[in-house]
């Protein structure tokens, strides 16, 4: 069966695709969501948190009515040994900068603002393939369906198959993802703000460093819900290969961590979740366009995860209006030829959020250095052991204390290194 009619397919009601079409709806443009789930956000996986500048500047004041779990007002840093912890903590200003969400809520939420924008959704409907018309594409294919349209964007997530179909990215390499898996733990709410120090009602975002990950690429994260925590770790695609790592051996010694157990205690999880992470960024493809179609979000690379702030929701939603508002411009022209949405890179370079991508594009050679997860994490917990126990054998000064520990374990030329490499990069 053909479905006529519609100028633009928008492939995956993530949020990269509702944000598409919600501003191409808005200029009247026909266009179709299409959405493999039963619904948006039936299968999608995230660790929790979302910062809100996304959604306040595509939606404004009707960004409010968000399910919101918790306004994120306390940040913290874990890093840990096997039986040790050094926390730092940090309490925010802002009320309502990032809030923590389930996503089965969220990107249904977010597609119903498509709809009403006059976009049309349609769930349970997978597209397999592009129609493919002499190298341009001209539609999309879903089981019997062929959908031809003037454009299509394709924001269908990190395995992007759409992007594979049209010669953009070839197989991704293990070097080129990691691995996400979240437990969702339910407790009641008192004890979620009693364990983290939490007025009522407000949110915490935590990462961990060091034992957790066993040597490997990767950290923990935990973030608060109303009556749940979300608790998972991320960790680097080619070491959990070239380990045959499986996800439930360092998820099982996150959770048996004595400072992750205080969080945890008597909690029921609920759900077990895992998905990949594009942590190459944008360089994943040749190029995010082509004649008829352009690529968004996780599917794109449209990413930044930095170690302490994770950023894939702003990031989709961002790039999402700018396929958009390429997809406008070319519509103007009556152009979707390559060279036409070509602008689609300079928009990305150009917006004041996703340019941090750019920005920030040493950040995952430079979170390859094992030393971040194993040594580092190790010296801070012991130069902190060190700098606070008093039994009477006599002190040593911070920077002495701090010199003998780092002793047999890393150089103190290699710990300048790192830390001037750190700095140079973020
Ligand atoms: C463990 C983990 C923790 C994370 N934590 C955070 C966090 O705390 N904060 C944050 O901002 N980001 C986080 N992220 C990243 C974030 O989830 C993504 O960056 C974001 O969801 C990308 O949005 P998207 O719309 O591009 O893709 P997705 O959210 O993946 O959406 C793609 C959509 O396309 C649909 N789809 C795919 N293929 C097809 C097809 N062929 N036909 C039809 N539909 C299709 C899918 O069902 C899905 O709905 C995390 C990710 C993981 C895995």
């Amino acid at each position: 069966m053909s479905l006529g009619g519609f100028e633009v397919a928008v492939v995956g009601a993530g949020p990269a695709g509702s944000a598409a079409a919600i501003t191409l709806a808005r200029e009247g443009v026909q266009v179709l969501l299409v959405e493999r789930g039963t619904f948006p956000g039936s299968k999608n996986v995230f660790g929790g948190r979302i910062y809100s500048y996304a959604l306040k500047r595509l939606l404004g004041d009707s960004w409010k009515d968000a399910p919101v779990e918790r306004f994120v007002r306390k940040e913290g840093i874990t890093f840990m040994t096997s039986d040790n912890a050094f926390s730092v903590e940090f309490e925010s200003k802002d009320p309502e900068g990032s809030f923590t969400a389930k996503r089965a809520k969220f990107d249904k939420w977010l597609a119903e603002k498509a709809e009403k924008a006059g976009a049309s959704l349609i769930t349970e409907s997978r597209v397999d393939d592009l129609i493919m018309d002499g190298g341009r594409v001209r539609g999309v294919v879903a089981g019997q369906d062929k959908i031809p349209t003037d454009v299509v964007i394709a924001c269908d997530g990190t395995t992007t198959g759409l992007a594979r179909r049209a010669g953009l990215t070839s197989m991704l390499e293990p070097n080129q993802i990691s691995m996400g898996v979240k437990d969702v733990i339910e407790l009641p709410r008192e004890k979620i703000e009693e364990r983290l120090g939490l007025e009522p009602g407000q949110g915490a975002a935590h990462v961990f460093i060091g034992a957790c990950s066993g040597g490997l690429r990767g950290g923990g994260f935990l973030y608060t819900n109303q009556d749940s925590l979300a608790l998972g770790m991320v960790v680097g695609g080619d070491d959990v290969s070239s380990h045959k790592t499986q996800s439930y051996s360092f998820m099982r010694k996150l959770r048996q961590h004595p400072k992750v157990q205080r969080f945890i205690k008597g909690g029921k999880t609920v759900e077990y979740d895992a998905h990949m992470i594009p942590e190459a960024g944008p360089k994943m493809l040749s190029r995010p366009y082509t004649d008829g179609m352009v690529v968004a979000g996780d599917a794109a690379g449209h990413l930044l995860n930095n170690g302490y702030t994770f950023r894939g929701v702003d990031m989709a939603i961002q790039a999402g209006v700018a396929a958009a508002q390429t997809v406008l411009e070319a519509r103007k022209k009556r152009d979707y030829s390559a060279n036409s949405l070509k602008t689609f890179e300079r928009k990305l370079h150009a917006d004041p959020a996703l340019k941090d991508m750019y920005t920030f594009h040493r950040v995952p050679a430079y979170l390859r250095n094992r030393r971040l997860y194993t040594v580092y994490p190790e010296l801070v917990c012991a130069a902190a052991e060190a700098v606070y126990r008093v039994d009477g054998t006599g002190k040593k000064k911070i920077s002495k204390e701090l010199r003998l520990q780092a002793k047999g374990r890393v150089s103190i030329f290699t710990l300048i290194r790192d830390l001037i490499g750190g700095a140079r990069t973020f």
